[in-house]
């Protein structure tokens, strides 16, 4: 795996989390039509190859094992396109809802099916539904993965996870011990699935279809502070491809990495990231300019 080249405006790093249907079998959700949803995945992975080709843009996608295993052509396309393939559970299972044997085996087939797929093991990981706990921490940590995109304790620098958190109510946090996992910080908005997906459930309405044109406004605001105020700065951006797929959305995707090429940035693989800081790179300094 390649490293980055340094570039003190800092590195995006554009991430695709491939769910598939998998995404509504975690939420019960597979009669045809929402798992008509997840397959547009399929449909709309090669779209975003040609489009991350035009460009010669390097992403990482989370592919849970159950995509993979379903789509083994889209999937093997990501991997021949020069993408990196992080790990993001079987069937986008919520790990809150696991045991630790459970999560265990699922955790174990998903870096089988990956590492078949890739040639070599993978490295990151992506919690489904960002939900990482104590008990994946533990299971990141036993398995070696270099790091993890699920949390967000920053938005433009790289840290340790933590392990044993204790959040009393009659006094401060006592943080746990950090371990050798690097985590590359997520956020809600930097991520394209709350902005766009309408989605009913039971008790709720996610109402989404905005114009994609707002939510990358959104995305440019957090990339050109961060070329302003920090140094070798990472942002992370989350899509999904069965919700950027549709065309107006590329389109507007498009637009957008015209922008990030007017300030400056580089692309990067989340992979490459976490080696680069593992490795000692400094990433993420602020202030870019001190006063
Ligand atoms: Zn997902």
């Amino acid at each position: 795996m390649s490293s980055i080249v340094p570039n003190e405006n800092g590195y995006v790093c554009l991430s695709f989390d491939f769910d598939g249907p998998s995404l509504w079998m975690q939420r019960r959700m597979t009669t045809p039509t929402p798992v008509s949803r997840g397959e547009f995945g399929a449909v709309a992975v090669p779209r975003i190859l040609r489009l991350l080709a035009r460009r010669g843009i390097p992403a990482t996608f989370f592919i849970p094992g159950h995509t993979v295993e379903t789509y083994p052509d889209e999937s093997r396309a990501v991997v021949d396109a020069g993408h990196e393939v992080a790990l993001h559970g079987y069937a986008h299972e919520l790990n809150t809802t696991l045991g630790e044997e459970e999560e265990r085996a699922i955790f174990g087939r998903s870096i089988e099916v990956l590492d078949k797929l890739c040639g070599t093991p993978p490295t990151g990981y992506r919690a489904p539904s960002g939900e990482l706990t104590d008990q994946t921490i533990g299971l990141l940590v036993e398995h070696g993965i270099a790091y993890d995109s699920s949390l967000m304790g920053h938005d433009y620098r790289r840290y340790r996870v933590r392990r044993g958190d204790a959040l009393p109510a009659s006094g401060p946090a006592a943080w746990g011990a950090e371990t050798d996992v690097v985590e590359l910080p997520m956020s809600w908005t930097l991520d394209d699935y709350v902005y766009l997906e309408f989605v009913t459930f039971r008790r709720m309405l996610m109402p989404g279809l905005r114009r994609p044109e707002d939510m990358f406004a959104n995305f440019t605001g957090d990339v050109a502070w961060m070329v302003r105020e920090v140094a070798h700065g990472v942002c992370n951006v989350v899509f999904h491809p069965q919700v950027i797929g549709r065309g107006h959305r590329l389109a507007a995707l498009e637009a957008w990495l015209d922008e990030l090429g007017e300030l400056g940035v580089s692309f990067a693989r989340m992979g490459d990231v976490a080696a680069a800081f593992a490795a000692g790179t400094e990433l993420g300094i602020e202030p870019r300019h001190p006063c």
